[in-house]
């Protein structure tokens, strides 16, 4: 496995989010290295979501500070949509233009907003679309593609942008079972090539494989925040005691 550097890519300080008069993140901190894999977990509602989101500006905090790759994310000065661009976000469901054919869609972004010219873009998709095993599958539309392979040319079309980061939000939870591995494997082979990494799943074998932390969440609090080995073997708060019961 990769070793994490020192140098701090995503930092939350004293992170806080209400959605009305509801608190769903409470005084959130943490630091993701460069080179680590931070999974998140933690019962539905717990605030998964809204934190993996902050960290690329789709969701707006009210107290804290978010910076990513010393950019910091929170201030009114920061470029979000540069941002954005740097910080690959893969969600459940696979959000690829149904009406481009999957070239397309790796290209599109990287013209629109890297200016890479067509045959560079082109070139780049080509090559992650082989690194995801799907070179056979270019002039395909999305709706052609299983659940699996599609969130394998999410995956390709995040890296086309060369990110800093990958964020990944249940990247999983919406497949069939038989797509899941597959979808996994990806996800890996970046863990171990050193991609920064946070990803939300409950996928616990993945993070027992690649996971160097384990963020653990309830009611919007962070309530661990430990290295894998110690999350599985002795975690600290009665709640992952049981999350863990409850999902292994
Ligand atoms: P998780 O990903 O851990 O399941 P979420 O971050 O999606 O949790 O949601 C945390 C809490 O915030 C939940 O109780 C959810 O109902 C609430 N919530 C999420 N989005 C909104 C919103 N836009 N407005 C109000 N409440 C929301
Ligand atoms: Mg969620």
């Amino acid at each position: 496995m990769s070793t994490p550097t020192e140098e701090a890519m995503i930092v939350l300080n004293n992170v806080s989010k209400w959605y009305g008069d509801f608190n769903v993140l409470r005084d959130c901190t943490t630091s993701i290295h460069k080179g680590e894999v931070v999974v998140v977990c933690g019962p539905s509602g717990s605030g998964k979501s809204t934190l993996i989101k902050t960290v690329n500006g789709l969701e707006p905090i009210q107290s804290g500070q978010i910076f990513v790759n010393g950019t910091e994310v929170t201030s009114k000065r920061t470029n979000l949509a540069t941002l954005r661009s740097r910080v690959g976000m893969v969600f459940q469901h696979f959000e690829l233009f149904p009406h481009l054919n999957i070239i397309h869609n790796l290209i599109l972004a990287q013209e629109k907003v890297l200016k890479r010219n067509h045959e560079e873009a082109r070139e780049k998709a080509l090559a992650l679309l082989s690194r995801v095993g799907l070179d056979q599958h270019t002039e395909k539309y999305p709706s052609q593609l299983s659940g699996g392979q599609q969130q394998r040319v999410a995956i390709a079309r995040a890296l086309c942008m060369d990110p800093v980061a990958m964020l990944f939000d249940e990247p999983t939870s919406a497949l069939d079972p038989e797509m899941i591995n597959e979808v996994l494997d990806v996800m890996v082979e970046l863990a171990y090539e050193g991609m920064t990494m946070m990803v939300v799943t409950h996928e616990m074998g993945f993070a027992r494989k690649v996971a160097h932390r384990v963020l653990f969440m309830e009611e919007g609090l962070i309530l661990e925040d430990t290295p894998k080995e110690q999350f599985f073997d002795s975690p600290q708060t009665q709640r992952a005691k049981d999350f863990l019961a409850s999902i292994i």
